[in-house]
């Protein structure tokens, strides 16, 4: 008898912090296809972003806090642990070498980021080595895609995920979850306590690290 493949869900962010879309988007992704286990993946330095101001370790820690007692979410330091720009076809080249070529990896993005998926570094290899599950964020919309996002779609489109281990492009649902994490670090640089859309216990360690505060000296 064969057993099925290993199914992966990866789910790379900057985490900074992590907030409850986050979470919700990798349980969406659970309840869609029936993940092992879902990486969360800490970029070092988001190339797109630029270097966050909050320590990696710190971004680390709070995703590990975050998704304790979550079955099968899983935390991986790769990225942070390589250093320099983070670019995920290098992260999905070292998982697909580690983990063989039948596991099924799958790519977690929203919306935002499909809409970005043509600057990425080398983008069409990622299809070669996972497939890309979409689910739509807010208000940003899966239609009227970039020129060429579009046509990775209509190419890799597939109405369910395969049990080929790369190259299909889907999509899944989730409930509307307004937050975003730069929302959040100028709510909490205002002083603000947006504990409802932190992950239990992350405010605390906010406020123990006494992270996204003024820089002494700013108003
Ligand atoms: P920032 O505001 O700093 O850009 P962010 O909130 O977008 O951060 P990231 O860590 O960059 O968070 O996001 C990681 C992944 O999670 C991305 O694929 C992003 O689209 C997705 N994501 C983030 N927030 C939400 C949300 N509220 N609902 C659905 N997906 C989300």
């Amino acid at each position: 008898m064969n057993a099925r493949p290993t199914r992966i869900g990866l789910l790379g962010g900057t985490f900074d912090p992590i907030h409850v879309g986050h979470v919700a988007l990798a349980r969406a992704a659970q309840a869609a296809y029936g993940f092992d286990e879902i990486r969360f993946l800490p970029t070092a330095i988001s190339w797109q972003k630029g270097e966050t101001s909050t320590d990696s370790q710190h971004r680390l820690e709070m995703v590990r806090r975050a998704i304790a007692g979550h079955r099968g979410f899983v935390l991986d330091d790769r990225e942070v642990r390589r250093g320099g720009n983070t670019y995920t076809v290098d992260t999905l080249s070292e998982l697909r070498n580690e983990l063989g070529r039948d596991a099924v990896l799958v790519l977690l993005l929203g919306s935002d980021q499909l809409r970005n998926l043509a600057t990425w570094r080398r983008y069409q290899e990622l299809l070669t080595l996972a497939h890309i599950a979409v689910t739509r964020r807010e208000q940003i919309s899966l239609a009227r895609l970039p020129e060429s996002v579009e046509s990775l779609v209509a190419e890799h489109g597939r109405d369910t995920l395969p049990e080929a281990p790369s190259g299909a492009i889907v999509f899944f649902g989730m409930p509307f979850v307004p937050v975003s994490a730069t929302r959040l670090r100028e709510q909490l640089l205002a002083g603000e306590r947006p504990a409802a859309v932190l992950p239990a216990g992350i405010l605390n360690y906010i406020d123990h690290h006494q992270l996204y505060r003024p820089a002494r000296g700013q108003p």
